[in-house]
């Protein structure tokens, strides 16, 4: 059965920086389930990161502007976090690399998972287009990432 990298909040994990998840139950999520076996992961955790924390966002850039060492995370009160958000990524990586996988499933707008928006860095609530540090480095290396509101799509992808 095809491993695919999921996002562990997306699992029912909590591991949010509220210490909360986002655990999914759709139809859609059931079907990817019986087509392949999960890997979770929270990169930020995995990275060194306790729950809860304090929320973090990248500032001026997006996560491959992290990964490239542009651009930083930085929380709310002003830490600088960006070596736990890459190392969470390299993480995120090697487990790929261990298990074959070719796909993921992470969570929208998060500054580690996003793949299609992320928040704009001011804490203002504000989101824009970009994506988070781990799907920066994922598909820096080929991996495919869906968000959690583009499961019909990973379904396809795997049974291409
Ligand atoms: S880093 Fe990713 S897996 Fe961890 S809580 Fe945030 S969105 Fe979920």
């Amino acid at each position: 059965m095809e491993k695919v990298l999921i996002s562990a909040c997306l699992l029912g994990q909590n591991v949010r920086y509220d210490g909360n998840n986002l655990g999914l139950d759709s139809l859609s999520f059931q079907r990817l389930s019986e087509l392949v076996e999960f890997v979770a992961i929270c990169p930020e955790v995995s990275g060194g990161l306790s729950t809860p924390r304090t929320p973090a966002e990248i500032v001026q850039g997006a996560g491959i502007d992290v990964i490239e060492q542009r651009a930083q995370v930085i929380t709310q009160t002003g830490a600088n976090v960006t070596d736990a958000f890459v190392v969470g990524a390299q993480n995120a990586l090697a487990l790929c690399k261990q298990n074959n996988i070719r796909a993921a499933v992470l969570t929208d707008a998060s500054p580690s998972c996003g793949s299609s928006k992320i928040y704009n860095g001011e804490f203002a609530g504000e989101k824009i287009a970009g994506h988070g540090v781990t799907t920066a480095l994922l598909r820096e290396n080929g991996i495919t990432v869906f968000s959690q509101f583009e499961l019909e799509n990973a379904i396809e992808f795997v049974n291409r």
